[in-house]
């Protein structure tokens, strides 16, 4: 249960300071997130944080 990021992420960070869970973490070549930690932020938002803020939209269920 979590979400990750696709290739058309564009770097912004935006998505980094909103995870409750702190699973998101500048990667190469594009952000990514940690599978273990992801909760899909379940007992502290209503929707994934990071796909609320993504730009892009690249914040996904896999
Ligand atoms: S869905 Fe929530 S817990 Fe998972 S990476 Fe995005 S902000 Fe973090
Ligand atoms: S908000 Fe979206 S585009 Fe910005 S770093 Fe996060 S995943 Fe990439």
């Amino acid at each position: 249960m979590a979400l990750i990021i696709t290739e058309e992420c564009i770097n912004c960070g935006a998505c980094e300071p909103e995870c409750p869970t702190e699973s998101i973490t500048s990667g190469d070549p594009v952000y990514v997130i940690d599978q273990d930690t992801c909760v899909e932020c379940v007992g502290s938002f209503d929707e994934p944080q990071c796909a609320a803020v993504c730009p892009v939209d690249c914040c996904v269920k896999p």
